[in-house]
Formats: C-alpha cells, structure tokens, sequence
C-alpha cells in the first residue's frame, strides 16, 4: 500500500537535546535559569531599553529602508553552541539595538496610519510581561483556577462595556474567552455552527453547507470556512454597493442567496456580518453600529487593535458554550485535570474545549489591567479622541478640491483620493495615480505611513488613525505631507503632458 501523501512528526522539543548532562551541574543550573537577581538586572535593561524606545518614537522613521534577506545576511546560520563569553545578554540586546530595531516598521509610531493600529499601552505591555513571568498554563480551571475565573470576569467586564446583551454573557448563561486573534475566533464559532448542523443533517452533507459574508469581509472569514472544511464553491459573498450601502451588506441581497441555496438543496449553515469592515470600516445592517447584536450567535472583537490591549487578544463572546465544546472539546481522564476533588460536583470552564490550542497564554491578567487601570471611560475617551482626529483629517481633504473622501467615515478610518485631473486621464488613470501618490507618501521613512484599499475597482489610501502616540498635529503634518506629495505629482504629470502634447 501506498504511504499517505503526507507524514509529519509532532516533538515537544525534546529532540534538540542530543547528549546527557552530567547529574552534579543540575541544581545550578537550574537556578541560573530562574536566577531572581539575574532576572532583576537584565529586567532593569529591557524596561530601561523599552522606555527608551517610547521616549525616542518621534525619530525613528516609521518603516524600514531594507531589501528581504538584509538581516539574514547579518547573523549566523547556526544558534551558539554555547552562550557568548561576556555577557550574551548584553550582546544580544546591541544586536536588538543595531540591527533589529532599523528593521522594523514602528507600529507604535504617532505617524503610523496604516492597516489597523497594534493598540498599545504601559499597562498592557506590563500585562504581557506579567503573565510571562508567570507563565501558567490555563488550559483547564485547575491547571490554573484564577486565570480561568480571572478571563470568565474580564470578559464578562468588556462584554458589558461593550454593551453587548446578557445571553453573550456568563451572568445571562453565555460567555466569552480571550483567543489570539480574529481568525481563531471566527474559525471556533465556525465549527461550532457547522458541527451543531452536522448533527442534525448528516456528517455526510458538509459538502452542501454554505456560509456567507460580503465582498468585503476580512479574508480571515474565508480562510476559517476553508480550514472548517466549506467547499471553496460555497462560500458566498454578497457583493456591496458605495452608493446605497457604503460598501455594507446588502439583507435583500442575502436573502436572495440563501434562498436560492437553500431550492437547490444546499444548507446555509453561517454569516459573518461586520461592525468597521477592514478596507473601509462598512457597517453591516446590524441596525445602529452594534444594535441588533442580540439576534448574534457570536461575537468577537480584537481588544488588541483598539483599546489598549498589546498583542494579542482577541475578546469572543457565544450565547451557548455548549455548542463550542461540543465541536472543540476532547476527553481526558486524568483526574487532577479535571480539577480533582476541588471541582468534582462543579460546573467549572475548561477553556481548552473553547477553541484550537491546549496550551494558551494569561491574557485575561493584561486585559484586566487595562480595564482597571483605564477604566470603561478611559478607553472609550482614546476611542473618541481618535474619531476626532479622523474627522479633522476628514475636514481637510475635503476642504482640498483636488482630493475626494472615497468612503463613508464611520470610525477612525478616513479613505480617500486624487481626483485624477480629466486631461491625465480621468477615472481611466486615477488608481494609478493614486498607487504613484501612496508611494510617494511612503517614501520617506520619517512618515507618514499609510496602507491602501481597493473596493469596487476604487484604489485609495487609507489613513488609520489609533496609535496611542498619535496627537492632533501629527495628522495635520500627514495631511501637508499628502499634499505636498500630490502637488508635485500633479506638478510633474503636468510638464510630461506638455512634453507629449
Ligand atoms: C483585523 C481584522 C481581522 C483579522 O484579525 P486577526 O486578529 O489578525 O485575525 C478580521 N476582521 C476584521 C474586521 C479586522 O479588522
């Protein structure tokens, strides 16, 4: 018989030890690992090294002047047999220093605009490195009882300044848990929904479920349905309109597909509707931003991309865990992971049945942080400060006839463009102008910084604002920067023009 296509091997690690170490070094060893005075002086550095780096932000140019390979070029092929004789540390961090740090973009930059912002703060940095120090593994409540009960009420704590109706709630028979990122959470309620249909339908029919979104949901939707095991033929996405909709979801539009899913015998198993879609930040109908949220099965939003939370945490919220253990939980035996004698007769969460991964990281200790030390209010004031700067660089490409804001503002999100002038070409050359203009844009490190989105054919930039560096003069300073920048394009098209006529 043929071997299967594919053979992997699974290690925890063990095979990069290929010799025995003799028994007398062990102890000390092992408190060189852990060394408390050691980890007080080399700590002392990085959190010297790291204010440093916030305090000297303004002059790093915001992305890198670098070609792919130039770091590999820089260190060695191999890792050290044994650790530098001096001090490793220290050498290591010069490396950081000298050849990491210029090849970085500067997301924490106040001129960074582009994508969606890596929301930072001192608290949430200092959350991270708490829960590595601490490094538990909360994969059951009694692998580690408080950073399961301490994620349950930090999500409960979001959910409800968020808003979001009790049943998503632990206090009103849902619940929530803390994952990486948007892609896992959406992947989780995916196979959660899916496996809920099965049941119901057949294990045989996962070939006719389909699921929907729009033409402009995150790709992070597409990826899950396909990781979910969704024939690529069946996931449909509604095409969005910039008039009527503004790029949002369309209900008529859906319900037309679904149904016409539904007469030729297929199951519509799956919508993910979104709240600030990423090219545009559209709005599906919901109602009001997230009114009607109560008709959801599930909800998630990336508490890393806004409100504070350092990477990663993504927040998702479901109106019945059952179902998502049902599809992600496994058996286990062993009673001490099941929590012993303290849990026998309790109800407890085992967050390892909530999504992909057995071992995960502490992050409900980072978000708790945030929100205690913020508060509902603090947060909600860095969200209105940044939609106040997006309006007031909104006001200034409108009040600029040579530009056009491309795409309702709803957030913090401002997309627009060139016009591109009828003797150039008009709209036949505008998308090349305005991929010419970000470039331009772009090329000075010193910023800003900004990404592009094209939608209906449209190609325009996008200036995102939400650094939590990010001051009022910053965006103006991009805006003159975007000018400048266009009026010497212009400037030169012009003279080519002459040239050629
Ligand atoms: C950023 C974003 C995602 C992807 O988020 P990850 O956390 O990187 O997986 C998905 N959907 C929307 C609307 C986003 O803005």
């Amino acid at each position: 018989m043929a071997p299967p296509s594919h053979c992997h091997v699974n290690t925890n690690g063990a095979t990069a030890v290929p010799v025995v170490e003799p028994e007398a070094d062990t102890a000390q060893h092992a408190r060189k690992m852990l060394d408390p005075e050691e980890f007080r002086r080399l700590g002392h550095q990085v959190v010297d090294f790291i204010a440093d780096y916030y305090a000297k932000m303004e002059t790093y140019p915001v992305h890198p002047d670098v070609t792919p390979g130039f770091l590999r070029r820089q260190l060695p092929a191999e890792a050290p047999s044994r650790p530098e004789p001096d001090d490793a540390f220290a050498a290591a961090m010069k490396d950081v220093h000298d050849l990491i740090l210029p090849g970085l973009t500067h997301w924490q930059s106040p001129r960074h605009f582009a994508h969606f912002p890596a929301s930072s703060s001192t608290v949430g940095a200092l959350g991270e490195a708490l829960a590595a120090g601490l490094n538990v593994v909360p994969f059951t409540w009694a692998a580690s009882p408080a950073a399961t009960e301490l994620e349950m009420v930090v999500v409960d704590w979001l959910g409800k300044a968020l808003h979001l109706p009790e049943t998503l709630l632990f206090a009103g028979g849902g619940g929530g848990t803390l994952l990486g990122t948007s892609c896992e959470a959406i992947l989780c309620t995916l196979v959660a929904a899916r496996d809920r249909k099965l049941a119901e339908i057949g294990e045989h029919r996962t070939g006719d479920l389909v699921v929907y979104c729009s033409d402009q949901t995150h790709f992070a939707f597409r990826k899950a349905a396909r990781v979910a095991g969704i024939r690529t033929a069946n996931i449909r996405e509604v095409a969005t309109r910039r008039d009527d909709d503004a790029f949002a979801l369309s209900p008529a539009v859906l319900e037309a597909a679904m149904r016409a899913d539904a007469d030729a015998g297929r199951v519509p198993l799956f919508l993910c509707a979104t709240v600030g879609t990423t090219q545009t930040t559209a709005v599906d109908p919901l109602r009001h931003l997230a009114d009607g949220v109560e008709a959801v099965d599930s909800f998630s939003v990336n508490a890393h991309k806004w409100l504070l939370a350092n990477n990663d945490c993504c927040a998702v919220w479901v109106k019945r865990p059952s179902l998502l253990t049902a599809a992600l939980g496994t058996d286990h035996d062993e009673y001490i992971l099941k929590g012993g004698a303290a849990a026998e007769g309790h109800d407890v969460v085992d967050y390892k049945d909530w999504s992909v991964t057995l071992t995960r990281r502490f992050r409900a200790l980072k978000l708790w942080l945030v929100l205690r030390c913020h508060g509902v209010e603090g947060l909600r004031d860095v969200v209105r400060a940044h939609i106040r700067m997006a309006a007031v660089f909104e006001s200034m490409v409108k009040a600029d006839a040579r530009f056009e804001v491309v795409a309702k503002r709803r957030f913090a999100l401002v997309c627009f463009r060139l016009r591109s002038p009828e003797r150039f070409g008009g709209e036949k050359t505008a998308n090349e102008l305005n991929r010419t203009l970000l470039d331009r844009v772009n090329a000075t490190g010193s910023g800003p910084y900004m990404s592009s989105a094209k939608v209906g054919g449209v190609y325009m930039l996008r200036c995102a604002i939400g650094s939590t560096l990010t001051e009022e003069r910053h965006v103006r300073d991009a805006w003159k920067v975007v000018q400048d920048r266009a009026a010497s394009l212009l400037r030169k098209m012009e003279i080519i023009n002459s040239v050629l006529a």
